[in-house]
């Protein structure tokens, strides 16, 4: 009831302008603008760092609220007078010391579908992206009535669909049947190791309480583009796609190495393995000619962007935790041009779990006991990379 009181005294404080003198801002808020239409508006806002967000909604008049920490707002005078889409309007600026806040009045129910903010990239500032789409007014004043009754740090995901709370995890053995993948010592084959490797993966995610499938869960060929389309299909929320290296010419490599996908790849011995992996179709003998998915829109831009972002997130995540259960590659972040990781709305890695032409990698990957732990590894990743998206709010309908 307290909550709700101050709640409301706290929205019906008048918003400051930039004007209001305070310590160093956590960000400034540079730009911001609209896109999207009727069926799905998003507020994008530049940021000169990125900076923790809560969303949630007001009803009477229908409202989206954004709080942000202490953010300098130096936008285009214009920003937030004119609407587009689903938004009319909006305003920004000084809540309380250290709390800025931005209010967009909206022209009917809708729902928060994304709200959070992606780090810099690549010279790019930070951006705060909220993704709205059409609702009515009884889940309106459910879900406002949700983000009120929850703790405050608990907003966002009180806003989350209850199917989030189980994010699907698609584990991808690579090659199978017709394609053995790369071999090993007595008879071992790339193609066993990483299905053992894949089931007991999954044991492990489906022991947390979390959803997993496989690309196939016996020794039958899959092609890449079928791998891609499984984990679109399903709307997972992250593919790993499991394999294991071997080198001709250097059996003193070793170590587990965790792939994204890039354009150019991150060194030589990167892009010919992408090289080697993407030839599985052809050793297979299917036809190469069917184009990949064509996927266009306004939208689809920061669909890659975001993507991308959280597959490096995870990434990161993989090799701290794997670090402390397997021995990993000189260099175990490392990206080129997979196939198999080219799902534009589904975050994708690749981990090939070490070298066959290592005796000892090969001696590892093939124990029981190294497994274990292995997975292990990747599932205490796998948890904690859903624990931070959930706590971000960020964890969203595609991925
Ligand atoms: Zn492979």
């Amino acid at each position: 009831m307290i909550r709700k009181v101050l709640a409301i005294l706290l929205t019906a404080l008048p918003l400051w302008g930039a004007a209001v003198a305070r310590a160093e801002p956590v960000a400034v808020a540079t730009d911001a603008r609209l896109v999207g239409d009727d069926q799905r508006t998003r507020l994008v806002v530049d940021l000169s760092a990125s900076a923790p967000i809560k969303a949630f909604t007001l009803a009477d008049p229908y409202r989206v609220i954004i709080d942000l920490p202490d953010v300098a707002f130096k936008l285009p005078e214009k920003a937030g007078r004119t609407g587009r889409g689903l938004i009319s309007a909006y305003r920004y600026g000084v809540l309380a010391p250290g709390r800025s806040r931005i209010v967009v009045d909206v022209k009917r129910p809708v729902a928060i579908d994304k709200a959070f903010v992606l780090d810099p990239v690549e010279g790019q500032p930070a951006r705060l992206v909220l993704d709205l789409t059409p609702s009515d007014r009884k889940t309106f004043l459910q879900s406002s009535s949700v983000a009120e009754k929850a703790p405050a740090s608990d907003v966002t995901s009180a806003i989350s669909a209850p199917e989030e709370a189980r994010p699907l995890v698609v584990i991808d053995p690579g090659h199978g049947g017709v394609d053995p993948g790369a071999s090993g010592p007595e008879g071992a084959s790339e193609k066993d190791i990483v299905l053992a490797f894949a089931k007991s993966l999954k044991a492990k995610i489906e022991a947390s309480g979390r959803r997993a499938v496989l690309t196939r869960d016996d020794d039958t060929f899959v092609s890449l583009p079928a791998r891609v389309k499984a984990a679109r299909d399903a709307d997972a929320a992250l593919m790993i796609s499991i394999h294991a290296d071997t080198l001709h010419d250097a059996d003193a490599v070793r170590g587990a190495t965790v792939y994204t996908l890039s354009d150019k790849a991150s060194d030589r011995r990167a892009e010919k393995l992408a090289e080697k992996e993407n030839r599985s179709d052809m050793i297979a003998g299917l036809d190469l000619s069917d184009e990949p998915e064509e996927v266009a829109g306004i939208l689809f831009d920061l669909t890659m962007r975001e993507t991308k972002s959280f597959t490096s997130q995870f990434a990161r995540g993989l090799v701290r935790e794997l670090k402390g259960a397997a021995q990993m590659n000189k260099n175990p972040l490392r990206s080129a041009g997979f196939r198999v990781l080219k799902a534009p709305d589904v975050p994708s890695v690749l981990l090939e779990l070490g070298y066959l032409s290592s005796k000892e990698d090969a001696r590892l990957m093939m124990s029981d006991a190294w497994r274990e732990k292995a997975t292990g590894a990747v599932a205490q990743a796998i948890d904690r990379y859903f624990e931070t998206r959930i706590a971000q709010g960020t964890l969203g309908r595609v991925n």
